[in-house]
């Protein structure tokens, strides 16, 4: 068993389903600081968080891997043909939760800056860890807690690397160079409840609603740009009704999302639909809730050393995505860091018999140390 996968192996054996890191990041820690690395331990809330840091020779640029020890649950274990919390190789593949998403990635990260570190003592610059064991859940008190601290010290990261699982067929086949924004907006819309057979005494707001939300469903907010698709906007839940036939409801809830581009803002979009709600006249109340706002790490030094390593390990290029859901690297960017993120085949994630190839983690430590090597050496 190689190094990489000895260490995912270990971390995949301790139960770290979120928040809690049920020992991972000692486990890191004790590998970080054998090697030069001075640590500091951020406890917030429910959330462990680390920051970990080895300077260099020269005033190179301060590069970053950022990750997450936590797990998302695992279903009815007896659901798994390999138990969630015991490792195990079969026919070359490494099955666990959070074999892909994301300990293999934290074991390539271990391991690239150990062999780094080994063969160049005095590189360039600073390299560092952004641990949290709070991605999977509400990321409250997980990566943006350790953001404000380092903004607090006045420390910029300059590039940033997530070890999310950014690949879909082979590993490092696409590389995620930024997100979309993610806008939620919980409507109510309000009438007046009442007998189906008197509606003159009544006001239905079921009635109000659907041509707002016609026009809502049919905006195009913006045609997205080279990096970006089109914005989108998705109606998820739709509420309302007394579960009688001949009662008017006295209001109707929906909860709607938009994936948005660059090439629009939160506000922007918050503003054009409360201007399509009171076109139609609609006594409401809309709560608008922003999780993410877009980001983008144009091409540079970091997106050139990803590709750089990845080609040199694979011999294939490497493929720019901005699709996908959100990821930590939504709190690193708009301090003005470069994040791309870059990280095993996504396919089992979340799921049932979580796994990766073991030799793919091996390729992944090897890329991560290129791409060390290429922005710290
Ligand atoms: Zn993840």
């Amino acid at each position: 068993m190689t190094p990489t996968v000895k260490l995912a192996s270990d971390l995949i054996r301790l139960r770290s389903v979120t928040p809690d890191d049920a020992g991972c990041m000692p486990l890191m820690l004790e590998r970080l600081e054998k090697i030069g690395f001075q640590t500091t331990h951020l406890r917030r809330g429910d959330t462990d968080n680390f920051w970990a840091e080895r300077k260099g020779n020269g005033d190179g640029p301060l590069f970053a891997f950022a990750g997450h020890t936590d797990v998302v649950p695992t279903g009815p274990e007896e659901n798994w043909q390999h138990p969630p919390f015991e490792p195990v190789i079969e026919d070359g593949t490494l099955y666990g939760r959070g074999a892909a998403d994301m300990k293999g990635s934290l074991a390539a990260m271990v391991v690239a800056c150990e062999e780094f570190v080994a063969a160049h003592p005095d590189h360039n610059g600073r390299i560092a860890f952004l641990i949290t064991s709070d991605e999977e859940g509400p990321a409250a008190d997980g990566t943006v807690r350790v953001v404000e601290w380092l903004e607090e010290r006045g420390e910029k990261i300059d590039c940033c690397l997530v070890g999310e699982p950014s690949s879909t067929e082979r590993v490092g086949d696409v590389i995620k160079n930024g997100r979309r924004g993610s806008l939620g907006l919980e409507l109510t819309v309000f009438g007046i409840q009442g007998h189906v057979a008197y509606p003159h005494l009544a006001e239905n707001p079921v009635h109000k609603l659907a041509p707002a939300l016609a026009e809502l469903a049919a905006e195009q907010w913006d045609n997205g740009n080279d990096f970006f698709p089109a914005t989108s906007f998705q109606v998820s839940n739709i509420n309302g009704g007394t579960g009688a036939t001949n009662v008017i409801p006295g209001e109707v809830k929906v909860i709607c999302n938009w994936r948005f581009s660059t090439e629009t803002t939160a506000e922007e979009l918050e503003d054009r639909a409360r201007k399509i709600l009171d076109k139609h006249g609609l006594r409401y109340d809309a709560n608008f809730k922003l999780s993410g706002q877009p980001f983008l790490t144009a091409e540079g030094p970091l997106v050139k050393a990803t590709q750089a390593a990845i080609q040199s390990v694979t011999g294939k290029a490497t493929q720019l995505s901005t699709a996908g859901g959100t990821s930590d690297g939504r709190f690193i960017a708009p301090t003005g860091a470069q994040v791309v993120e870059l990280g095993p085949v996504n396919a089992t994630i979340h799921k049932v018999d979580e796994c990766v190839a073991a030799a793919d983690l091996d390729q992944l430590k090897d890329m991560y140390c290129g791409v060390l090597a290429g922005l710290l050496r």
